[in-house]
């Protein structure tokens, strides 16, 4: 496995591919791998010739109270991660790749308005402005994206769209701990209480599902089945809970009657979590989280 740390050398590395007709595949994540990442990989491998793994923490997609800082880190486990899956360049760019006068950002103005766009202002500004530098560094012909970031992935679909960018975007579905809490790597910031309480976030969206299953469809009563669930967090807090039209990320009424998406973030003392399902009145049993 080759490590490039120089962005134009990435990006010369990708063009000979290129020109060779290699398909070349990424799958951005900012390290401290875990299983959602690998899993991810192996979604990128069965799609393209080579895969590229990057790994920057992007310090533009955090806000100035965020945990920039404190965000889990370790190279020489990553590298190791990477090599057993059979990644081919592990892109890890050491100085960055914003030049020091950087001052062009990608903005999108409909789908970032609410959940994790409405609770950290400034973020997705840079997580698309990060990912719009990755696919023209890594030239990548497929990029693959976790559906635990699930307004993240909308927002790159509709900013490949958008902007035209020549990538294919794939995505692969949520890995879990077996308690059912989702892999990240903040949850290594998890102090015991928080760790204790967080499976109630997939159990809280499981019982919307199942009663959503048994033919419930109206949103306020679905939105009560979750906090009933979620109960007292603390020592953390409920940041928000919302049922939006999967699509368009909009309000869907009093009634489901095309696909949501239920999506929510409790902040912990250590460490901010979220999750997510989708629920299809047209096939209400093939939602079911894994
Ligand atoms: P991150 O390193 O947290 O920025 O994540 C990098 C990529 O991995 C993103 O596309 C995430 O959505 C994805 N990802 C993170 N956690 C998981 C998970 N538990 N399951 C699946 N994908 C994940």
């Amino acid at each position: 496995m080759k490590v490039i740390r120089d962005p134009h050398e990435m990006q010369e590395w990708s063009a000979e591919r290129r020109r060779r007709g290699i398909r070349v595949g990424v799958v951005p994540t900012m390290g401290y791998l875990h299983e959602g990442h690998l899993s991810l990989v192996r979604l990128a491998k069965a799609e393209s010739d080579v895969v590229i793994l990057t790994l920057f923490v992007n310090p533009t997609q955090f806000g100035p109270h965020e945990d920039l800082e404190r965000y889990p880190r370790d190279f020489e486990r990553d590298r190791a991660l990477c090599e057993a899956e059979g990644v081919d360049v592990l892109f890890a760019p050491s100085t960055g790749v914003y030049a020091g006068d950087h001052s062009v950002y990608v903005v999108e103005e409909v789908l970032s308005a609410r959940l994790c766009g409405a609770s950290r202002p400034g973020h997705f500004r840079g997580v698309l402005t990060v990912v719009a530098k990755l696919f023209n560094l890594t030239l990548a012909d497929v990029a693959v994206f976790g559906e635990k970031d699930a307004q993240q992935l909308r927002l790159i679909r509709r900013m490949t769209r958008d902007l035209n960018f020549p990538v294919r975007i794939l995505s692969g579905p949520i890995v879990r701990e077996a308690d059912g809490v989702a892999m990240s790597s903040r949850n290594r910031n998890l102090d015991a209480a928080s760790r204790a309480a967080a499976p109630r976030l997939q159990a809280s969206l499981r019982a919307a599902e199942r009663a959503f299953e048994r033919g419930e469809r109206n949103v306020q009563a679905l939105r009560a089945e979750i906090l009933d669930v979620l109960g007292d967090l603390s020592p953390g807090e409920l940041d928000y809970l919302e049922i939006l039209d999967d699509q368009s990320l909009s309000e869907v009424g009093d009634l489901i009657r095309a696909p949501v998406l239920v999506a929510l973030a409790v902040r912990f003392p250590g460490a901010r979590l979220i999750d997510n399902i989708t629920l299809n009145p047209e096939a209400p049993h093939a939602t079911r989280p894994q």
